[in-house]
């Protein structure tokens, strides 16, 4: 007797072992290794990663728009080649045509596939009519706010009836309050079964955000990116953000996606060719200020961090892993504490402050005392910035190397180890005691 093969009935999406680098040929340069995921039918599942870590690229390669450097998609049973007719997406901000009407807009995205005049129209106004333009077809985009633009941009993606949707941060660039509202509208429809869509694939860097809309979320790390978790969201739409369990999921999704810095309980040390993301002086000193004083007396729990300070994870991370490097907090299963150093930090005055971060910038960030030694050796106590950046270059992309050294600058001239004149490009060690 036959029996259908499940993997395949239910199964809308497969990606397997996808991998990809850019320029360069080092291995170490690859943005994605080894992606595995299925989307299987009916399901939101969300993509969930920090800035950087691949979560467009990937979705790139899903869509057909780019190709993995290894690894296949598999789209309904079949290895994708180019873009997919079943397969929609929408972007952060959608780049819609100045010069058409809303109606227009939408309309083009049935004109690649061939579709009649008449038929185009008829589709395109019941896709208008779904997303909540009615009234709006013959607007031009410049006199329509944010989420009536992004509302173009879903109409456009659904008018074609995609199998599969993909969302590439679709609320992410809208205020919170439209972001709600085209959330729960777009849900809303989905539950309704008001969408000739099987799946949908959401990529985002908001932990609430996929708690809310996902049935399944998959966690993907940075560099490179593979998607390390997977976790199933077991409540009921409508969901209440405060509900305790809700609560609880965003709390442990937190711990895990910390656990992921500090893999193993203790951080690697930064290397010379690490890649260093822009954290501003201001931004570790407030965290530091923060985890000091009341209620937290020198510990926390990161996502309440994040809800009082209203940040978002990309905001946070970033600076609590600096300070982690540093040597003045340290994180495990999701909180956040001071150590003596960073207590000490907390109640020094400006200079005894800028005299410890400079202790701890030098023995903890390769870059700033490679720069400063070769600043004490050369005879004129210059080097240009050039030098440095070609040395960051052998393991970082051009982009990567140029951020990283930006990052080294603002913090070496803050903790005054080394000048730097923006305009000439060159390091010095004028104005520098000592
Ligand atoms: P995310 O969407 O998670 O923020 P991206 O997929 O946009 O991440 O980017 C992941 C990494 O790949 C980044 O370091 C980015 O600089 C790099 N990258 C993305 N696209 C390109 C490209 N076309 N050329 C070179 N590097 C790229
Ligand atoms: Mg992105």
């Amino acid at each position: 007797m036959l029996t259908p093969d499940k993997s395949t009935a239910s199964e809308v999406l497969r990606v397997e072992h996808v991998q990809r680098g850019f320029a360069k040929s080092q291995d170490d340069l690859l943005v994605l290794d080894d992606v595995n995921l299925t989307i299987g039918a009916k399901e939101i599942v969300g993509l969930l990663g920090r800035s950087g870590s691949g979560k467009s690229t990937l979705l790139r390669i899903i869509a057909g728009l780019i190709q993995p450097t290894g690894g296949t998609v598999i789209y309904e049973g079949e290895p994708l080649q180019g873009p997919a007719e079943g397969i929609a997406m929408v972007f952060q901000t959608f780049a819609l045509f100045p010069w058409l009407t809303v109606l227009e807009n939408v309309e083009t995205g049935l004109e690649a596939l061939g579709v009649k005049p008449q038929e185009r129209r008829e589709r395109a106004l019941a896709a208008i009519d779904l997303i909540g333009l009615d009234g709006f077809e013959n607007a031009y985009p410049r006199e329509l706010s944010g989420g009536m633009r992004q509302r173009v941009g879903f109409a456009r993606a659904l008018v074609v009836e995609p199998t599969l949707l993909l969302m590439d941060e679709p609320f992410s660039a809208l205020d919170v309050l439209t972001a709600e509202t085209l959330r729960t509208d777009l849900l809303d429809l989905w539950i309704e079964r008001r969408l000739k869509i099987k799946s949908i694939l959401i990529v985002t860097h908001n932990i609430e955000e996929a708690v809310f809309m996902c049935d399944r979320i998959l966690i993907l790390s940075s560099k490179p990116g593979r998607v390390v978790a997977e976790i199933g969201v077991p409540f009921p739409h409508p969901r209440n953000r405060l509900h305790p369990e809700f609560r609880r999921l965003v709390d442990d999704i937190y711990a895990r996606m910390t656990s992921r810095i500090t893999a193993g309980g203790l951080p690697a040390g930064l290397e010379l060719g690490t890649w260093l993301p822009q954290v501003s002086t201001n931004l570790m000193a407030g965290l530091v200020e923060t985890l000091a004083a009341a209620p937290y007396h020198g510990r926390a729990d990161l996502p309440e961090i994040a809800r009082t300070q209203h940040l978002e994870v990309d905001d946070l991370f970033p600076v609590a892993e600096m300070l982690q490097h540093l040597g003045f907090a340290e994180m495990r299963e999701g909180d956040i504490w001071l150590t003596p150093a960073g207590k000490a930090f907390a109640e020094g005055d400006t200079q005894e402050r800028k005299q410890m971060f400079a202790g701890h910038l030098v023995r903890s960030v390769p870059m700033v005392a490679r720069i400063r030694k070769v600043l004490d050796e050369r005879p004129g106590h210059r080097a240009p910035r050039v030098r440095f950046e070609q040395e960051l270059e052998d393991s970082l992309s051009d982009s990567a190397a140029e951020e990283t050294l930006d990052a080294v600058i603002n913090w070496g001239r803050y903790a005054e180890i080394f000048s730097y004149d923006d305009q000439a490009e060159t390091f010095s060690l004028e104005d520098v005691e000592g």
